[in-house]
């Protein structure tokens, strides 16, 4: 399958899918810029390659309804700002509006769609809507990996028209290779950092990866449900008691497959879910009444420190404890350290997947990682080994 950079897009018209679904303030003005900014080497490509770029993406969720609220248009200056060139702006994303401004727009230009989520046939996945769409190019390149795990017009099913002319684009071809690294071609020995609230809603990952890596270490509120499922005292701590026989469910499946659990051994607990709580440290398994962990404790942030360096390739999902008030962010912090160092010191490093991002980006570690993923629930799914459905088209007809 041919890449981006070995394409020649001289005299094509390529349909990008790119995710310029950006945050807007109440004057609709852009308030972070990054996914426009993360597109632009595939915009790049296709212009410098003497190409003409029709970019399509979603805004929000205007549910198949015309709301000038979600109208791309508030994002057009921005997007002219980050590529350094004039876009033009269609109002229409199919139909003649759409193929006029195409047929208008010069080699090396550069086409706005509106919004494709103001037709309803786009989240339907609706076959005459993405044929619409094919129609306005002779190429296709997917680059919205914040959308990849949904099987929408412009993300999956478009990519039948394009037989042997699609690609990904480089920020998919990215978040590909980063996941293939951790999961399929990583060195050993592999640590997989799982944190977050819940158990419940890492457990399909969580079985996915014990296939796939030495350690785990588990942290955050997920942790107290194996603790006290092994018969611990963890006072008020976050638990879910429907989940502690899976917990030891896991735990067993670990030691069969030969992988090493890392449960913290001493927490930092408050006496209120505050920043401003009182604070004292006790043994994971010894956590008094009237007291939840918060926060790893010292020793056991000590050890994941020992455990990260020691790896070859990192995962990290999950806060390990409650980092966004200053007082139980320490093991967080800890933990983006640690990663940061054994990058440093040559291991491949993937951060994916909602909160831990945030931490990544709040610390500011994101550029001493390998690799900070762009979409929350498309690499949730990746991790559980699910195939995303707008990887699978583009693997199909390229
Ligand atoms: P999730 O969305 O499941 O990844 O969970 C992320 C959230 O888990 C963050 O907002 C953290 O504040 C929270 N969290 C982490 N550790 C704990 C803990 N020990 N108790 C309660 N919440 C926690």
């Amino acid at each position: 399958m041919k890449s981006i950079s070995e394409i020649d897009f001289s005299n094509k018209t390529v349909l990008i899918r790119v995710d310029f679904n950006v945050p807007l303030n109440e004057d609709k003005k852009v308030t972070d810029n990054n996914r426009i900014t993360a597109a632009k080497p595939t915009i790049d490509a296709v212009v410098k390659g003497g190409g003409k770029a029709v970019l399509m993406s979603h805004l929000g969720r205007p549910n198949g309804e015309r709301n000038p609220d979600f109208s791309l248009k508030h994002i057009l200056s921005e997007v002219e700002a980050v590529l350094g060139q004039n876009v033009v702006f269609s109002e229409e994303c199919v139909g003649a509006t759409a193929k006029d401004a195409v047929d208008s727009l010069a080699a090396g230009g550069i086409l706005l769609l509106e919004n494709l989520r103001f037709h309803k046939e786009e989240t339907a996945g609706d076959e005459a809507f993405a044929k619409e769409l094919s129609e306005l190019a002779d190429f296709y390149i997917n680059d919205a990996f914040g959308t990849a795990h949904r099987a929408h017009a412009s993300t999956t099913v478009v990519a039948q028209f394009f037989k042997g002319n699609c690609c990904f684009g480089s920020l998919l071809a990215k978040e590909i290779d980063a996941i293939e690294k951790v999961m399929r071609t990583g060195e050993k020995p592999i640590t997989a950092i799982l944190g977050g609230s819940k158990v419940s809603s890492k457990i399909t990952i969580i079985e996915n990866i014990l296939d796939k890596v030495d350690h785990m270490i588990i942290g955050g509120g997920m942790a107290y449900t194996f603790i006290k499922a092994q018969g611990g005292s963890i006072g008020n701590s976050i638990c879910e008691d429907d989940k502690m026989e899976l917990a030891l469910e896991i735990l067993k499946q670990a030691k069969a497959k030969g992988v090493q659990i890392h449960l913290p051994v001493d927490v930092v607990a408050g006496d209120d879910f505050s920043n401003d709580a009182n604070t004292r440290v006790f043994p994971s398994n010894a956590i008094e009444e009237g007291w939840e962990g918060l926060d790893s404790g010292p020793e056991t942030q000590k050890h994941s420190r020992e455990v990260l360096l020691a790896s070859k390739t990192i995962l990290w999902n999950g806060p390990v404890g409650v980092f966004e008030m200053d007082t139980f962010s320490k093991g967080t912090i800890n933990i983006g350290n640690s990663i940061a160092d054994a990058t440093k010191a040559g291991a491949f490093s993937l951060v994916g997947g909602g909160d831990s991002v945030a931490a990544v980006k709040q610390f500011g570690f994101e550029h001493k990682v390998s690799y900070v993923s762009t979409g929350g629930g498309a690499m949730l799914e990746s991790l559980e080994g699910r195939t995303l459905p707008g990887i699978a088209a583009i693997y199909e007809m390229a």
